[in-house]
């Protein structure tokens, strides 16, 4: 086991409910540390290049109209495995799929606005990490 960190975003339907509490709850309660954070309004470009890899997907560009609709809360999370622990804790992208007890399935609208954001590899963290935060805003 390795401490690890990954990137995570509170997405505008969820800050729109005022759940940022509620779901940092949920990462803090299985051992992840949030070790940095910063509440954003993702302009067009930050987005369009944050989902590039969505591009050629029918809903990429709903996806970044929702992504830009309210402001978002960025997270660098450090923990062992942080990376699967978080995409657990996350839930499935579609919440009717979602495992009980996960944040989608808890507060996710919509396959859409499922609330939260997390790399799905450590590779990508680091990538996704660098895009939003200089390392002088991180501290373990
Ligand atoms: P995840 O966020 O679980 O890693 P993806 O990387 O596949 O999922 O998709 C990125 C985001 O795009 C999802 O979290 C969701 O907000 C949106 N999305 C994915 N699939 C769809 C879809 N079929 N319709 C609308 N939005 C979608
Ligand atoms: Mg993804």
């Amino acid at each position: 086991m390795a401490l690890e960190r990954t990137f995570s975003i509170i997405k505008p339907d969820a800050t729109r409910r005022n759940l940022t509490g509620q779901i940092n709850a949920r990462l803090e309660a299985v051992g992840l540390r949030i070790v940095a954070q910063k509440r954003k309004q993702l302009t067009q470009t930050e987005a369009k290049a944050f989902y590039a890899v969505h591009a050629a997907r029918p809903f990429y560009n709903d996806l970044v109209a929702f992504m830009t609709s309210g402001p978002v809360v960025l997270q660098v999370l450090e923990g062992e495995n942080a990376v699967l622990a978080n995409r657990e804790v996350m839930g499935a992208t579609n919440p009717a799929d979602a495992a009980e007890g996960t944040i989608r399935k808890d507060f996710a609208e919509s396959i859409e606005a499922n609330s939260v954001h997390g790399s799905d590899s450590p590779e990508n963290a680091a990538i996704e990490i660098a895009y939003f935060f200089a390392g002088c805003e991180i501290t373990s």
